[in-house]
């Protein structure tokens, strides 16, 4: 086959591979490559060194080859790092996505969802990426949709007074690339663990699914708290964002009925230890904090469906950076490397679209070789050694 360009034959021997769908590290493999395609993938016979092997061959012994990152809850036209709020011009805010994108890329990450900004930078970011405008690929939900007076106007519009959700998407022609609505308010630094009231009732949420599902479009809901969150779960949406506090009956319905949970732990992680805040507000942001991480070690043992998310763009939360300190946050909270990099990979590729989420044979050959072994991720992503997209293997971003 033709190919991308670079694309002939080419044969990785690898120290280990984790293929994306949550299996253990798998010891000494070569991965063959041909085209676009990740053609055969078998061990590697250490007395027979590297001869024998098919094409050229690129002697990754020391590494480990694992699926591309996905972050599957970012904020492109925000910076995290100097939080001002939105970009004041449409030419401000294409500068910051395109750093954002960049920094995203160093880092190993290849797709994103973009989970909105008011004026919909994001969105038309998105566009012209599938057009070829950057190598990340986007899914973006375009402004997120909100109750009157409550909490998302940073991130979408209000819907107008007697609007139902659903309406929302009327004579858009598809413009958007998934819906995100706004079905709480944000976490409390001040009352641990309280709860908002829910924006829209079930039978809400469900019209705009369906509404959105003959659109070709998944609902993503952000959603604190049990009564927010059990709302949006009998709507059946496709997932649930930063879901703090939502209970365990929450995550047995969400595994039932395969809704995915991208908990987005970095944002409130950065609260934690933000000098200059109140110690007392600090102290609360810990204990939601360690709340959350309890909450990941029952949806892994519900088989909750969890995909990683930054919420990047957040005060305190860098594009990129944000997806090695959300990993090293599955890991610690009890995830094995191998399932933590399925939150990262798999399950993202599979909420965005993406094409590369798992490595097997017949699959596209995208993939990233880091330095060191499984034990060395997710610091090992500060030393990615080289990226493959579709075969074609991309410049190192300096
Ligand atoms: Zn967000």
């Amino acid at each position: 086959m033709g190919g991308p360009k670079g694309g002939g034959r080419v044969t990785l021997a690898a120290g280990w591979l984790i293929d994306g769908t949550g299996a253990p590290p798998r010891r000494g493999v070569a991965i063959a490559i041909e085209g676009s395609t990740l053609r055969a993938i078998g061990g590697l016979d250490a007395a027979a060194g590297l001869s024998g092997l098919p094409g050229e061959v690129l002697d990754c012994r020391g590494c480990t080859v694992i699926p591309p990152l996905v972050d599957s809850h970012v904020h492109l036209a925000f910076d995290g790092l100097h939080p001002g709020g939105a970009p004041r011009s449409a030419a401000a805010a294409e500068e910051r996505m395109r750093q954002n994108a960049a920094r995203l890329l160093r880092r190993g990450v290849l797709a994103v969802r973009d989970a909105g900004d008011a004026a919909g930078y994001g969105l038309r970011f998105a566009r012209r990426a599938g057009e070829g405008g950057s190598r990340l690929h986007v899914l973006s939900t375009g402004p997120a949709l909100h109750r009157p007076g409550r909490y998302g106007a940073l991130l979408g519009r209000a819907l107008p007074a007697g609007c139902q959700p659903a309406d929302a998407l009327e004579g858009e022609g598809g413009m958007r690339g998934a819906v995100k609505i706004v079905n709480s308010g944000l976490n409390s630094l001040v009352a641990f663990g309280r709860e908002t009231a829910p924006q829209f009732g079930a039978e809400e949420l469900a019209a705009l699914v369906r509404r959105a599902a003959a659109q070709g479009l998944s609902v993503l809901v952000h959603a604190n708290g049990r009564e927010p969150v059990a709302r949006a779960v009998r709507a059946g949406v496709r997932s649930i964002e930063h879901g703090f506090f939502m209970g365990r009956e929450n995550l047995a319905a969400m595994a039932e009925a395969g809704i995915a949970w991208v908990p987005t732990l970095a944002p409130i992680r950065a609260m934690a230890e933000r000098p200059e805040a109140d110690p007392r507000e600090r102290d609360v942001a810990r204990r939601t904090l360690d709340h959350q991480r309890e909450q990941l070690c029952q949806a892994r043992g519900l088989g909750v469906k969890v995909a990683l998310g930054t919420d990047a763009g957040s005060p305190g939360v860098e594009h990129g950076d944000a997806a090695v300190e959300e990993l090293r946050l599955l890991i610690a909270s009890g995830y094995p490397v191998a399932e933590a990099v399925a939150a990262a990979t798999s399950a993202g590729a599979e909420l965005s679209g993406f094409g590369g989420g798992r490595l097997r044979p017949g699959a596209e050959a995208s993939l990233l070789v880091l330095e060191g072994g499984p034990a060395d991720i997710p610091e090992s992503l500060r030393r990615i050694r080289r990226v493959f997209l579709a075969g074609e293997e991309l410049p190192l971003p300096a």
